[in-house]
């Protein structure tokens, strides 16, 4: 809308500047109401690609967008930057750190998700998560740090070794990344280094990597990642992180100690804490239980969506997949039935278009399996065209003009002259 609704119009408050709450955002922008949106990061950052950050391949302003920016020129959207403790929602409030409590008509809860350690004994200490731009510049820094110390030890091994803990799309992801980094990094950057004196391990605890893609695909995702170098252990199980290493084991065998540089945690992740902390009624895996049209079940004012949320599957079964389409569909479904309640209409149930997953593991290199407009069936592609279509998809998806563009010409370039991108050791 062009102008600023009435005064006295309904505000709604959107805890979270992710995928769902922006998605949510502007889908106000054509509603009469006030819409304040609410994050700890003044931010949006582009959470499919941290492990470009993490290996050097981007910069973190590439995959990061001032909220802000994105506000311009519509007139009913604040931004408030600030941490939200919880909601009360009895008094149709929400408390942030600072003491601030922000009053409200509508509530859309998205918060996402956070890391998961699944109780494992020391790895919030000693293990490296990649869920935020601090994480991956900090997996960044560390990495480049390693390959330093090594030139200085006179290329002693031992050091370069890095495991990632996940074998889903993130970890899968991220050990591609490690592997091509390795070769082109060591290659050009560290010649002195010898890039057979590290390992890229990769650890899953289930019998197979990519759980959620069709089996040919996910052993494809298996054959490429060891062909690139990177060594991949299926059910085994991390017991312990420790500051040198993991202990792990598999099946029968007795626990084995592995001497790491780094450990990457990328195993799971859990519903934000500001679930836990609001007094709402919460799943197993601590989501926010939803109703059909994702408002609070007896609250029909306020909303939960994406990775915090147990968003119903069509056809009922498990709630869907924390990713990024389910956050962006349930933000402008919670959109609509604001809408729809202003103007006095009943409830519609959130209806989920499929529109595919997909991953990356390297240089024309990735799996996909991609929805079909007209039959929703699932399209499977691997090798180049998934990678294309990864690659179109991303860029797509990427927040702002000069993100975009500055994506597209650093991979370009690097595409070109097959060298790493921005590789700057940064990062607290
Ligand atoms: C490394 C990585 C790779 C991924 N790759 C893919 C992929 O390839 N494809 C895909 O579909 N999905 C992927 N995902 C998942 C996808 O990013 C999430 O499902 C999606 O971001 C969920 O959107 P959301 O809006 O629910 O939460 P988010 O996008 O996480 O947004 C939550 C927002 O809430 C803010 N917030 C949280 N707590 C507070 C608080 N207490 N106070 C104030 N603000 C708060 C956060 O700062 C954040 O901005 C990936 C995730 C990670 C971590």
């Amino acid at each position: 809308m062009s102008g600023a609704p009435p005064e006295n119009s309904p505000r709604v408050v959107i805890l979270g500047a992710g995928f769902g709450g922006i998605a949510a955002a502007r889908a106000l922008a054509s509603v009469p109401v006030h819409t304040t949106i609410v994050d700890r990061n003044y931010y949006n950052t582009f959470q499919p690609l941290l492990y470009q950050v993490a290996t050097g391949g981007l910069n973190a302003g590439d995959v990061a967008y001032p909220v802000r920016n994105l506000l311009r020129r519509r007139h009913a959207l604040d931004f408030r930057w600030g941490t939200v403790e919880r909601v009360d929602a009895d008094k149709r409030a929400v408390f942030l750190g600072d003491g601030t409590e922000l009053r409200y008509d509508f509530l859309i809860i998205a918060t996402g998700a956070t890391i998961n350690y699944f109780g494992v004994p020391g790895a919030a200490e000693h293990a490296q998560a990649i869920y935020t731009l601090d994480d991956a510049l900090a997996v960044r820094r560390r990495m480049f740090e390693q390959f330093e110390h090594a030139v200085s030890a006179g290329g002693e091994g031992g050091v370069l070794n890095v495991v990632i803990v996940g074998g889903g799309p993130t970890g899968v992801e991220m050990a591609g990344a490690l592997a091509e980094l390795r070769t082109l990094i060591l290659d050009s950057s560290y010649p002195s280094l010898d890039p057979q004196m590290g390992s890229v391990l990769l650890v899953e605890q289930k019998e197979a990597l990519l759980g959620g893609f069709e089996g040919p695909l996910a052993a494809y995702a298996q054959r490429e990642l060891t062909r690139r170098g990177v060594e991949v252990r299926l059910s085994t199980a991390v017991r312990e992180v420790s500051a040198g290493g993991l202990t792990i084991n598999s099946g029968e065998e007795a626990s084995t100690f592995l001497p790491a540089g780094l450990v990457v945690w990328a195993a799971g992740v859990a519903a934000s804490s500001v679930a836990a902390s609001s007094e709402l009624a919460l799943t197993a895996h601590g989501r926010i239980e939803v109703g059909p049209n994702l408002a609070i079940p007896g609250r029909p004012e306020v909303f939960a969506i994406g990775d915090v949320a147990a968003t119903p599957a069509p056809g009922g079964g498990h709630p869907l997949a924390q990713l990024a389409q389910p956050a962006i569909q349930g933000g402008h479904h919670a959109a609509r039935e604001i809408s729809a309640a202003l103007s006095g209409a009943q409830p519609t149930p959130f209806s989920y278009k499929d529109k595919g997953i997909m991953a990356t593991i390297g240089r024309r290199s990735a799996v996909a399996e991609i929805a079909l407009p007209a039959t929703r069936r699932l399209l499977p592609l691997r090798g180049t065209p998934a990678w294309f279509a990864w690659l179109g998809l991303h860029i797509y998806f990427l927040l702002g003009g000069r993100n975009r563009a500055a994506v597209l010409l650093n991979w370009a370039w690097r595409y070109v002259s097959w060298r790493r991108g921005p590789r700057v050791i940064v990062g607290g």
